[in-house]
């Protein structure tokens, strides 16, 4: 592992508040997930449904791309492209510029991480204003998200009990969860109205009627997009669904996967900008489709991590993130689909630990609602690391050593019986508190002491 990867999770893993907070929020959404399937007895014809309908999108990706465009302008919608992350936020910037804009508000959308909106934004003097709750806590932490649902996960809520008395203008008393997404929604209300333009990501693109779907609980998505002159959508390609019965099947696998609920209580199609008639709705509805590499996954054998749907699962179940959280991945993706992607969109040089730090039990793979083989493609960076040469060296060596010795029976077991007998001197009551040249396991806690017997002695009792 590099240095700054184990700095990060050796901070990560001695923080108690942080653990706690993972803690309360990953295991109620387990159990809501687990109830919530528990109650749909169609759930896993429904996941091959949706992994049907994504494989066939990503294979003719160019045909519904082409018709969601032909689509979204027939609606009255800008439709404008963009190859990488740097074009995207470019885009968007001019967008605001010619809208004249100073305020943006942002309903919550991780492809906005990844392309860096917030900074660009910044660095053009557009105040940015989060308009979900949990982005709303992260802005005002001056923090990253450590979630793909739950951006706010890492804070507990005392903590943004003590940050909403701080920074609110009107906070009131903030003795409930409910005074304090009153005190939010204070907070809040005023830049609704006073916002220039409103930024969106995409939950879907509908391709037989150019609609863009969004789902929240907070209804701030259409708060976002509904009261300014200017609605500007940015999404991923991959977002794509050919109809709205498509989108449907993939809403109730999402919305049951991320929240256990049925549906979030706010799901829109935004179909272009406000009509002659109409009571509401911009003047220019904007939609910016975003490549950032997603073509390249098509090439680099990554087809199947574009059946994403940022339902968060994955991260709730890994053992990895659910010690570490977030921010000790290092980039806008955590979990375990945050190892497969940050790879191809930061390089694996600086990344590689993030695919060799998972254990490869699988759970990821069982949950996923539309059965994204996780750890075969983990395992894919990892051979890819390997032949790249980007392990350490006394890595490489080891399992040099290592393969030397298995491939002889012999030796193999003449070094099996010297490790068993050199743990057996460090052992105390059954266990390994601390032994040398293996001080990164007992850190942190106490090892197993070895078994009586190795494995392949106990196989051989048991045949006789
Ligand atoms: S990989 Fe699967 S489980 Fe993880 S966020 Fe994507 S859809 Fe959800």
């Amino acid at each position: 592992m590099t240095a700054a990867f184990t700095a990060r999770t050796e901070q990560a893993i001695g923080d108690r508040t942080l653990k706690l907070a993972i803690d309360r929020t990953t295991g109620t959404a387990r159990a809501k997930r687990a109830a919530a399937v528990a109650d749909w007895p169609g759930f896993e014809q429904a996941r091959e449904l949706g992994r049907d309908i994504k494989d066939h999108v990503i294979a003719h990706l160019g045909h519904y791309l082409a018709e969601f465009e032909r689509n979204a302008i027939a609606s009255g919608a800008k439709v404008h492209w963009a190859r990488t992350a740097e074009e995207a936020c470019d885009i968007t910037i001019r967008l605001c510029r010619s809208a004249g804009a100073r305020s943006v508000t942002r309903a919550k959308s991780m492809l906005g991480e990844e392309i860096g909106l917030p900074h660009a934004l910044a660095a053009a003097g557009i105040e940015r204003v989060e308009t979900d709750l949990a982005e709303h806590v992260v802005q005002l932490a001056g923090d990253r998200p450590s979630h793909i649902v739950w951006p706010a996960l890492h804070k507990t809520r005392e903590q943004v009990r003590e940050m909403f008395a701080r920074e609110h203008a009107d906070p009131g008393p903030l003795d409930s969860v409910e005074a304090m997404v009153g005190s939010a929604r204070r907070q809040l209300r005023m830049k609704f109205m006073a916002a220039d333009v409103g930024i969106s990501g995409a939950n879907f693109l509908v391709a037989d009627s150019g609609a863009v779907c969004t789902v929240t609980n907070e209804g701030n998505a259409e708060l976002t997009t509904t009261p300014p002159r200017v609605h500007i959508v940015t999404a991923g390609i991959e977002k794509l669904v050919p109809s709205m019965a498509h989108a449907t099947v993939l809403l109730r696998l999402l919305v049951r996967s991320a929240t256990g609920a049925e549906l979030t209580q706010y799901t829109t199609f935004h179909c272009g900008p406000k009509r002659p008639g109409d009571a509401d709705g911009p003047d220019e509805f904007h939609i910016v489709l975003v490549d950032n590499g997603r073509t390249r996954m098509l090439r680099e054998g990554l087809a199947e991590m574009l059946r994403c749907l940022r339902c968060g699962a994955c991260l709730n179940h890994c053992v990895v993130y659910r010690q570490i959280g977030g921010h000790a991945y290092g980039g806008t993706y955590p979990g375990p689909m945050g190892a497969v992607l940050t790879p191809l969109l930061d390089g694996l040089p600086a990344t590689q630990d993030l695919p060799r730090a998972c254990t490869l039990n699988g759970q990821c793979a069982e949950v996923c609602p539309v059965k994204i083989p996780l750890p075969k493609l983990l395992r894919g960076w990892r051979d890819r690391s390997w032949r790249e040469g980007l392990p350490p060296r006394t890595e490489v060596f080891g399992i040099g050593v290592w393969r030397f010795v298995a491939a002889r029976p012999a030796l193999y077991r003449l070094a099996t019986r010297l490790a068993l007998r050199s743990m057996r001197l460090f052992a105390r009551g059954g266990w390994i508190r601390s032994m040398p040249f293996a001080r990164g396991w007992t850190a942190h806690r106490d090892f197993p002491g070895p078994a009586r017997r190795s494995f392949m002695e106990q196989i051989r009792g048991r045949g006789r």
